[in-house]
Parts: C-alpha cells; structure tokens; sequence
C-alpha cells in the first residue's frame, strides 16, 4: 500500500469506526429490540435446538413433601425468555417471603388451594387465596409468600418473564435476616437485639407449621389494597374462544391489567385435534402439559424444522416469531398450560395469513392454478379438529 493508498484507507476505516460507534451507542442505552436484532449463537446453528424438557421427571429441590422444580436455560439452553417451575407445597407449609430482582410472576393453579401475600411500592398490600384454575401476577421485584391452604397439597405452575431467572435464586427474607447484623435489625424494628437470637441464620425456602386459618388475617398495618390486583379466575370464566376441536382461555393485561409481561393461556384440545400453524410477533412462548400428550412443531427459516412430542408434565419452548403448531396426538382431550412474555396476545396464524391474500399472489407464489386457493379457508382457522377445519 502507497502512502496515500494507507492514509486513504485509513480515513475510510475510521469513519467506519466512527459511524458503527454512533449507531452502536443509541441502540445499546435504550432500544430494547436491539438484543433481539442479535442472532442468538443457540439459535444460529444448522438445526434447530432441542426445545422440550421432562420438568416433572427432574429432582429438583425438596424439603419435607414439597417441592420446586424449574426449567431454565440451564435445564433448558433455548428458553432464553420464559423460565417455569412446578411447586408442590404440603399442608401447613409456605414458599416463605420473598422477591425476585430479575422477574416478573405469573402463576397457574392447578390442584389443592393456595394464599398468598404481596407487598408492592407504596405500602399496598393484598392477601388472595387460590383455587384449582386461578391466576396470580406478581411485578418484578414485589414480595410475596405461597402458602398451602387447607388440609391437601396444593400443587401449581410458576412462569416467569426471563429465562435465566432461578428459583432457588430468590430474595428470601430469612436469608436476608439471618445475614443481617443484629444491632441493625435492633435499629429497624426498635426492639432488643435478643428478640433476634433464634431466627433462622440460612434461607428457609419452604417453612412449616400450623394451617393456616381459613379466613385470612388482618395484617399488621391493617388493609391497604392495591389499586389492582394481584388475581384472575381464569377457569371460573367461559373460553376466550371454542372450536370443533377445542377450546381456548386466555388472559393478558386487556382483561388482567397488572399483568403487564405475561400473557397466559389454557388450551384444551380433543383427541386429534390441532392448534394450527402460526407464530407470536410479541413473544416467545412457554409449554406446560398439564394432560395428554401433544406433538410440537417448530419452523426455524433456512429449511430448519423440528417435532418434539410432549407428554404430560414436560416443557417445551418456541421462540418469538418461530413458527409452530400443537396437535393432540394422544387418546384423550389434552391440556395445555400456555406462557407468553407479552403482556398483549398477539399471533399470526397460516390460515389467516393465505386467507389474507388473493388467489393470484398465492397461485404465482406456489406456481398452482389460482382456482385451487378457492377451497382454502377464508378465515382463521386455529383450532382444527380431528378431520381439518370447521366451516
Ligand atoms: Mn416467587
Ligand atoms: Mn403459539
């Protein structure tokens, strides 16, 4: 390279350098889709990822006879967004306050009944109790408590909007306690040091003792309800939608206002029945079987494409924008417990997508005569049951 050759080059690198800086730097402090415009190293390979976990096949943790077990990118490398736990707690036990510093809640009862406590900014404070199809929400960073009601275990789904979230990661309030210098927990509360002596020193996760009573007590500062709540009865209402084939709840923060990131879905789905091909444009998509067994699709572009078969108590996971379907491949109706991390729902489904189309755009895109897209359906379709769509 000749002196001005390099000098030229050198000016070019570095208004290059300089341009990549100024569109870097806007991009990183505050578009939230810039991360999203990275590809993803687990996604980028030749084929797609495995995207089921068996969650009630592992261990995970266990005191007494309750437990928690979670998928998360670490059980799970390609749920990035959505982490999910199953809990069971005993009689007399409670997932014991605590809050999370990276995630927002959202849970899904689904046997035996449940209370809990959450304490937002400002002082407000809500005690709920759960039943089998109920829904609670809790924001990022808000403190709350799960506690078994009733004399049976309760037993419930735990999604949350972030995918390295861990729940045995938690802010629990006798871990910070325990590691509390006692002269400052004396200041705090104005009472003896002593009254500290036999707290617990460790986190205590799950804690146990008496049932609690069956009405919920007035706490300590009396009520201060929050201008929203912390519940919906997902089930105690009718579908969102039925089909020949199945039916669909749903609720995002339309109906549930403080459910802000998360969107939740239940689908029952008959024997042979189809969710039909489509994808989210808002968000990635969280899988619980709660019945039956069901055959995941997966469309990843570049001729990728993968079929996972979900049996009861699995997870499965399809990414924001990933086209997918969910047919019932099992003998008996199957249910689905659904997480979006949206707080809108929001999809595109196949069927509405060619029937948004004329029959010439599609007769020139799949090179077949225009009178063939006469037969296809003009509306969307989203469940089909066993022998296709209804009319
Ligand atoms: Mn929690
Ligand atoms: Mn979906």
């Amino acid at each position: 390279m000749s002196d001005p050759q390099r000098r030229e080059f050198l000016v070019a690198a570095a208004g290059i350098a300089s341009l990549a800086t100024m569109s870097a730097q806007p991009a990183v402090a505050g578009d939230p889709s810039f991360m999203n415009n990275v590809p993803d190293p687990a996604l980028s390979g030749k084929d797609l990822p495995a995207f089921k976990f068996a969650l009630e096949k592992s261990e995970g943790k266990v005191i007494g006879s309750s437990y928690g077990k979670e998928a998360t990118v670490t059980q799970l490398p390609i749920s990035k967004g959505i982490a999910g736990v199953s809990m069971r707690i005993e009689p007399g036990a409670m997932r014991e306050l605590h809050w999370h510093a990276t995630a927002a809640e959202w849970a899904f009862v689904i046997e035996g009944r449940v209370r809990t406590t959450v304490i937002g900014p400002s002082g407000f404070a809500e005690t709920n109790d759960f039943d089998p199809g109920d829904v609670w929400y809790f924001p990022r960073g808000h403190g709350h408590m799960l506690q078994c009601l009733g004399d049976k275990p309760c037993h419930f789904i735990l999604i949350f909007d972030n995918g390295y979230f861990s729940e045995f990661g938690t802010f629990s309030i006798t871990d910070w306690v325990g590691h509390t210098p006692r002269p400052l927990l004396a200041k705090t509360f104005g009472l003896p040091e002593a009254a500290f002596e036999a707290f617990p020193k460790e986190e205590v996760y799950f804690a146990r003792g008496k049932l609690p009573p069956a009405e919920p007590s007035v706490p300590l500062q009396g009520w201060k309800l929050p201008p929203e709540t912390h519940k919906y009865r997902l089930l105690a209402q009718p579908p969102y939608s039925t089909y020949q084939g199945g039916s669909e709840w749903r609720v995002d923060s339309s109906r549930f206002p403080i459910a802000k990131t998360i969107t939740g879905v239940v689908l029952d789905l008959d024997p042979g029945a189809l969710r039909t091909l489509h994808w989210h444009p808002n968000a990635d998509e969280w899988q619980y079987v709660v019945e039956g067994t069901v055959s995941v699709s997966m469309f990843g572009s570049h001729g990728r494409y993968r079929i996972e078969q979900l049996d009861r108590g699995d997870v499965g996971y399809i990414p924001q924008g990933y086209g997918h379907s969910i047919e019932n491949v099992g003998e008996k109706t199957a249910r689905i417990l659904i997480g979006l991390n949206a707080g809108i729902y929001e999809s595109i489904d196949l069927s509405q997508w060619i029937a948004g189309n004329p029959a010439d755009v599609l007769a020139t895109n799949f090179g077949q005569p225009p009178e063939l897209f006469a037969r296809f359906p003009n509306h969307d379709v989203f469940v089909a049951d066993r022998i296709g769509p209804g009319k």
